[in-house]
């Protein structure tokens, strides 16, 4: 490993004395040997840690408990890990009432009903450790129960600032000129969001080696970026609020439609169908005294039927022309990007990544994501912190996050990053983490925008899930928005330290618990729900998903009707616009009071399960009602209320000692000294 070049002034340091609060200081550890991960196995394909010998001098019904006794280099003592639960311990773990890990490996016949899902791993083998719980929308103490099956390191190389700086100064550079050709060429302002569900639709279909941008797509006209252009020529129709309004916005569509097809390359045919139903309904609009909202909203739909076709075949070729342009400014980007970073690892002598070899079918616990190459020196990045926030900034170029956001990364890093124990490369790796999300997100400032693609369940309903349906894993999260330590991510390369597993349509998942909340992208949730499918179909074990999806999406997307008719399905509910609440997308910037957000939009929750998945984890009278239970609006600020006044968390073991974090990172971060 390179030497991180110090900053003197301010630094990360992570929680003092960790070692005896934490309950899991003796991580799993899985090698990057040789360029090439090693993934020590268990008899039954399960990793185990390295780095210490394993002494079996332990009872026989620990041991066959799955604990086993090693030996910490670090601490110069033993400690105890369990490769069925994923525990360490210091202490001897005390005998409990467990499941057989070989016959049994998700405890699925030791305790029938919600009962046994309530079981939490310190309770399970826990004497009175002492154990950090960081108190916030998450539970990062929930273990896995998802078994997948090996997977070759990642292709990507480690994120760096100044690749980071360049990658996203592009992406930038590339929204800003969607925006101007939008503007330019169809007098539109480029859709909300289109360009970030550009993204993501882009990355279910490419396979390139940049993590970021696409880079090799095909076809390479986006159909979702071609149908919100479309959507919104030649104005962007929104729902009127007054009668007033609903005026107004006819007579906006008749006089747009009729420029439109006057200044651009025409048919004859379709000129002489739009300019004859423009003046039509002018002379409505004259002649028309009192009419009403619908009557307007009534004539507006009339007419957009009667236009939309000729207009639609008149700008066809433009709005196409955009989304190449789009797609192949793209590729040159994810080329230079790829330049620079070749220059990079050359000057730091780390030889480029060879395709991974191809790996053994085995079953493992999920683990997150390694990379196979090793990692370049970090530049300086600062931290500054303050009050409820902490500032770092590379070279000029700041990124902000909510102190207690930054300590739950600390934690994951904590559980999840195999590379830097010291906590040397956290400070430029977080600076990478949100230099992406906020460049994907389109955001520079802190304001309230709403952003969809990050809104996440409240804290109540994954509790609830946790609870009810043994859900351990989201499909859909970054490090910012998860609620479990385990979950999948857009960007395997920026949040595999903090415990992403990847894109979720790359995991091989055999059984678990899964909820899975899809970013509102059309063609990533088709192709999610064929995943999902596809795994259910191939896996015998238990294996259940939550999904939940935006109601009354017109037109219907035709994923609906795939779930209408899946043989997977268990049963849907659908929780009415309004009475439920999401969290921000913009979670870890905004302050407590922006967080919880009225949907403006039905949910509808659909369990697609298998039948050892169902016979588990089925959505029983009793779980579904416990569901909607959890989702009443302001149910998650009670939580909070609760969690303020209780000395200890109210989710999680009882049973232990817990020593709760309040969001107070001063007392964990280093305040920058002068030298
Ligand atoms: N984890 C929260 C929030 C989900 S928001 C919840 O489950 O309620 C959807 C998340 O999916 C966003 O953070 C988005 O960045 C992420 N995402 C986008 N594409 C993805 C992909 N291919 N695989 C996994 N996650 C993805």
């Amino acid at each position: 490993m390179n030497e991180l070049k110090e900053n003197p002034d301010r630094k990360w340091e992570p929680f003092p004395n960790q070692n005896q609060t934490m309950l899991s200081p003796p991580r799993m550890a899985i090698s990057i040997e040789n360029q090439r991960i090693t993934v020590p196995q268990t008899p039954q394909g399960i990793p185990a840690p390295s780095g210490a010998m394993q002494e079996h001098d332990l009872p026989p019904e620990l041991l066959q408990q799955g604990w086993r006794k090693f030996w910490s280099k670090r601490e110069n003592r033993p400690y105890f890990w369990n490769k069925v639960t994923g525990e360490s311990l210091w202490e001897t773990p005390a005998l409990k009432n467990q499941f057989d890990p070989i016959t049994d490996p998700l405890g699925i016949s030791a305790t029938p009903g919600p009962v046994s899902l309530k079981r939490r791993a310190s309770e399970d083998c826990g004497p009175a450790v002492k154990k950090f719980v960081l108190s916030g929308p998450w539970d990062l103490e929930v273990n896995t129960n998802i078994i997948i099956f090996e997977r070759p390191h990642t292709i990507y190389t480690h994120p760096h600032p100044e690749i980071e700086a360049f990658r996203c100064g592009l992406a930038s550079k590339l929204r800003q000129c969607y925006q101007e050709l939008c503007h330019s060429r169809e007098s539109i302002d480029a859709p909300k969001d289109s360009f970030n569900r550009w993204l993501m639709e882009r990355k279910v279909i490419d396979y390139g080696s940049e993590p970021f941008l696409p880079s090799s797509c095909y076809p390479e006209i986006s159909m979702s970026m071609y149908r919100e252009i479309m959507n919104d020529i030649p104005i962007k129709l929104v729902r009127p609020k007054y009668t007033g309004d609903a005026r107004k916005q006819l007579s906006r569509y008749a006089e747009a439609a009729k420029k439109m097809i006057e200044s651009r390359n025409a048919t004859s045919e379709s000129r002489k169908v739009v300019k004859w139903n423009v003046e039509d309904t002018f002379q409505w609009l004259r002649k028309t005294v009192g009419a009403t909202y619908d009557d307007f909203q009534d004539r507006l739909t009339h007419l957009k039927k009667q236009c939309q076709p000729h207009l639609t075949e008149t700008v066809k070729k433009s709005v196409e022309g955009i989304c190449l342009k789009i797609y192949h400014l793209s590729v040159e980007y994810s080329k230079k990007v790829k330049e620079k970073n070749s220059i990079m690892l050359r000057e730091n002598g780390i030889a480029e990544l060879t395709p991974p070899a191809p790996i053994s079918m085995r079953k493992v616990w999920c683990y997150p994501i390694q990379f196979g190459i090793s990692c370049p020196r970090y530049p300086v990045v600062d931290y500054i912190p303050e009050r409820d926030q902490a500032i770092l900034r590379y070279q000029g170029d700041t990124v902000i996050i909510n102190s207690t956001h930054l300590l739950k990364l600390e934690h994951l890093y904590r559980y999840s990053c195999f590379d830097d124990k010291k906590f040397e490369f956290f400070i430029p790796r977080v600076w990478c983490l949100l230099k992406r999300y906020s460049t994907f997100l389109g955001t520079t400032s802190t304001s309230a925008e709403s952003n969809d693609t990050q809104s996440s369940l409240p804290a109540t309903v994954f509790e609830c899930l946790n609870r009810m349906f043994g859900v351990s894993f989201e499909c859909f999260a970054s490090p910012l928005n998860c609620y479990f330590k385990q979950y999948c991510s857009a960007f395997a390369d920026t949040d595999a330290y903090f415990g992403s597993r990847g894109p979720f349509l790359e995991l091989k998942a055999v059984s678990g618990s899964f909820e899975c909340n899809p970013p509102y992208c059309e063609e990533l949730i088709d192709a999610a729900v064929k995943h999902i499918e596809r795994l259910l179909a191939d896996s015998s074990e238990p294996l259940s998903f939550i999904l939940f999806l935006r109601e009354g999406v017109e037109p219907l997307p035709p994923v609906h009707l795939k779930l209408d008719n899946s043989h997977y399905k268990r049963r849907q509910v659908v929780v009415p616009a309004m009475e439920h609440e999401y969290r921000h997308g913009l979670q870890h910037v905004l302050s407590k009071s922006e967080l919880n957000v009225r949907s403006p939009y039905g949910t509808m929750v659909i369990w697609l399960q298998n039948a050892a998945g169902y016979q588990r984890w089925g959505p029983t009278e009793e779980r579904v009602e416990a569901l909607l239970d959890a989702w009443r609006p302001g149910r998650e600020r009670e939580r909070d209320r609760q969690e303020l006044l209780s000395p200890t968390p109210h989710r999680g073991s009882q049973t232990t000692d817990v020593v709760t974090e309040q969001s107070s990172p001063s007392k964990h971060i280093t305040p920058p000294i002068n030298p």
